[in-house]
């Protein structure tokens, strides 16, 4: 949960930091709006991953399964600026897997936090192989990071792009291979 209180003053002081009149008419409502709103973005922070990774299903069959282009939205705990854009996960299960929605559902958890995009494919990976135990997991991050591309450092929608490999992901570069032509990179 976050304090809207200190979100309200800390807004209020920031307007005030860039000579704004945090009391003129279209800002005068503005701590507010930014308070409710980072309830929702950050709402990752009071949340675990092991409440959508619990429920888990018996399978035959241990091959790949791959989940591609589930769109997430983070902040930049550098900046406190926007990043966003795809992450694509797969795993090897180890006789269990979990719903498909689940995994965008970790997603939600991780990236409604304040987060580097490296940091939140590594936590991705690291829940799945806690709770889910499979025999590897691979997970892919593209993502547009604004406080890159609005100052201008770099091209307006380049994306950065990060991949973090866990288990026989590590081992097998056929796996990999694997991967990234299934998601079409
Ligand atoms: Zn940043």
């Amino acid at each position: 949960m976050v304090d809207q209180d200190k979100i309200r003053q800390a807004v209020t002081l920031l307007l005030e930091g860039i000579g704004e009149d945090p009391n003129r008419p279209g800002l005068v409502e503005t701590p507010d709006r930014i308070a409710k709103m980072y309830e929702e973005i950050f709402a990752g922070m009071g949340q675990d991953a092991a409440e959508h990774l619990k429920i888990t299903f018996p399978v035959q069959d241990n091959t790949m399964v791959l989940e591609k282009d589930i769109t997430f939205y983070s902040t930049c705990e550098h900046h406190l600026m926007p990043f966003f854009g795809q992450v694509h996960i797969a795993y090897v299960p180890n006789g269990r897997v979990v719903g498909l929605s689940k995994l965008a559902r970790t997603v939600e958890v991780f990236a409604r936090r304040a987060q580097l995009q490296e940091q939140m494919g590594a936590q991705i990976a690291d829940a799945l192989m806690r709770h889910l135990q499979p025999a590897g997991v691979m997970v892919m991050l593209e993502a547009e990071h604004l406080c890159m591309t609005m100052r201008g450092v770099k091209k307006p929608g380049s994306r950065t792009v990060s991949m973090v490999t866990r288990g026989v992901f590590e081992q097998d570069a056929a796996l990999r291979q694997n991967f990234l032509l299934m998601v079409g990179r």
